[in-house]
């Protein structure tokens, strides 16, 4: 809770949120060499320290935490972990996200097995903790259209029932929104949610149209009832009108967005013109784990940094609980 409401996270990457001890444990059991054996000498290769050049570059701090996704065992138990962090920050609803095909890869798993796990992991989480959880399936944009086919075939034979979402998310410049309209016809038909990463680039950046482009087609063509991060629709107020008129919701992330370099001052985030604009915005952390924050930390940076008044973050926790995939009991 938080100030008498309850506290919900809506954005966040279960593989971009694996502890650091879990990762030196995992990495010990299995013989995987490290580049150091510590907590605090591991953190600089798993966590970001300073703003990456893009989202990219910021995708990169992934690759150990995706190295030890060794076994099915281990992803049940990064799940397990996911929901007991959010209950240790007093979140009460969370929706964690993972890509299957990004969890198997490097360590040749089944993708279907791994959304199996990961489903086995959350209900084991949701017995033995406070906190409740949905879980969204992505699509990785840079896999391809065939390689998010195989994708989201997997995530549909292996989902159990708190999976209730599909978003697709990474590479939207040299993947955009258009190449994947058929596949979210087939999440529709399942009866699936939508939401899109989409407009992830700074002002000014020469991809700007293309993330515009992203936008457009996530609500118009994909059926994104939200979209993450969503920071170029603030260059088209058309858009942010047709995002207000059919209460589609955004997923905003400041610190994610600072670390990519997508945004470069917290004052400068468009989360306070969304809010202004009566626009759907929620406050999230995407990859805490990474950025070595929590879902708290980023009210205080709300508060603080970007410069939102208190009536603003309770409007922020209202639009959670409006948006969100499953209502809570
Ligand atoms: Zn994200």
């Amino acid at each position: 809770m938080r100030n008498g409401l309850p506290l919900l996270e809506l954005h966040r990457h279960l593989d971009g949120n694996v502890r650091v001890e879990t990762i030196l444990d995992l990495a010990r059991q299995h013989g995987i060499p490290l580049p150091a054996h510590t907590v605090e000498g591991l953190r600089p290769y798993v966590q970001v320290t300073q703003p990456q050049k893009g989202v990219m570059e910021f995708i990169g701090k992934f690759a150990w935490m995706q190295r030890v996704m060794v076994d099915l065992n281990a992803v049940r138990r990064i799940a397990y972990e996911n929901v007991a962090d959010a209950a240790a920050e007093g979140i009460d609803y969370i929706e964690l996200r993972f890509s299957p095909l990004f969890m198997a890869e490097k360590n040749g798993l089944d993708p279907a097995g791994v959304v199996r796990a990961v489903c086995e992991g959350a209900a084991q989480g949701v017995v033995d903790y406070p906190v409740q959880v949905a879980l969204i399936g992505i699509l990785s944009r840079q896999y391809g259209v065939d390689g998010c086919w195989n994708e989201l075939t997997a995530i549909l034979r292996g989902r159990g029932p708190m999976l209730v979402a599909i978003d697709l998310a990474g590479d939207e410049i040299h993947f955009p929104s258009s190449l994947f309209e058929s596949h979210f016809h087939k999440v529709r038909d399942a009866g699936l949610h939508v939401t899109v990463h989409a407009g992830e680039m700074s002002e000014g950046s020469p991809f700007a149209a293309v993330g515009l482009e992203n936008l457009w087609t996530a609500v118009r063509v994909l059926g994104a009832e939200r979209l993450g991060h969503a920071l170029r629709a603030v260059d088209d107020p058309a858009l942010m009108d047709w995002i207000g008129d059919r209460q589609i919701g955004i997923e905003s992330c400041p610190t994610s967005n600072i670390q990519t370099s997508t945004v470069k001052e917290y004052s400068e985030h468009p989360l306070r013109t969304f809010l202004q604009r009566g626009l759907l915005a929620t406050l999230n952390t995407d990859d805490p784990g990474i950025s070595n924050i929590t879902l708290e930390h980023e009210y205080h940076v709300a508060a603080e940094e970007v410069g939102l008044v208190e009536a603003e973050l309770t409007r922020l926790q209202e639009n959670a609980l409006r948006v969100a995939f499953s209502s809570l009991s």
